[in-house]
């Protein structure tokens, strides 16, 4: 039976991107400064907080509304290139997302949120941005899904690649966004929002190494985690 990812797994993927960004303000601030305007920590702690708090004030009743409700308030609340961004990824994610989901149907979903980003930045992996840790990220799940891995292994893979990913941003010359600008002297510097989403992913490890084994639907549907 395929272990399905329940409205409490989406709401805790958000809780512990939130907590760890936070966590990793300065750092994603840090590598900001060196070749955009040194506020992408800043805007997405506000941003992610800003999610807890929708979150909690308006449960969500379906992996769905959690994504299409975490998307909407990225958009609303983020200044800068990633909110909108990311806010256009989640909630395409959550209108390609089938319930009960999947892995499989989560990684269709995760790849159409990837799509979502490639078409408002009008960017490509290579370009040095956030895709190049989203696409190998969504590669990597759609390779767990065909292997029949369970959500951790495949989460674990696509953590793993998301972070390759961001690692071979630094000698990229960056093509999109601010750091566009510096042109030659962005070299040798780590993409902040590949980092972000590197961070973002991995939350997705933490949040299944704290399922149990084959957890349904049926299965722990409180849903209101550490909000409030
Ligand atoms: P801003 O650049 O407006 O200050 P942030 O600092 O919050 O916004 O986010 C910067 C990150 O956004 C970059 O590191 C990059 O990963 C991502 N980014 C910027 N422009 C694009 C784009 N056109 N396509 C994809 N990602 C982009
Ligand atoms: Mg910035």
């Amino acid at each position: 039976m395929d272990t399905v990812l329940d409205t409490a797994f989406f709401v805790a993927w958000f809780e512990d991107a939130a907590k760890v960004i936070r966590l990793r303000r300065e750092d994603l601030t840090r590598l900001d400064a060196a070749i955009g305007d040194a506020d992408h920590g800043v805007n997405l702690d506000r941003g992610f907080t800003e999610v807890r708090k929708a979150l909690a004030d308006w449960p969500p009743a379906s992996p769905v509304q959690v994504l299409v409700s975490a998307g909407t308030t990225l958009i609303r609340r983020v200044g800068g290139a990633s909110g909108p961004l990311y806010g256009s990824a989640f909630r395409q994610m959550g209108k390609a997302l089938e319930e009960p989901v999947t892995l499989a149907r989560f990684a269709g979903a995760f790849e159409a949120g990837v799509v979502a980003v490639e078409r408002l930045g009008k960017a490509a992996p290579g370009d040095k941005t956030m895709l190049d840790a989203l696409v190998p990220a969504s590669r990597a799940l759609a390779q767990a899904v065909h292997e029949g891995l369970e959500p951790r292994e495949a989460f674990e893979r696509a953590a793993r690649a998301a972070e390759e990913g961001t690692q071979a941003t630094i000698p990229m010359r960056a093509r999109k966004g601010r750091a566009s600008y510096l042109g030659e002297r962005s070299v040798g510097h780590e993409d902040p929002g590949a980092a972000s989403s590197a961070l973002i992913v991995a939350s997705l490890v933490t949040v299944a190494g704290g399922m149990p084994d084959g957890m349904t639907d049926d299965v722990a549907d409180g849903a209101d985690g550490a909000g409030g």
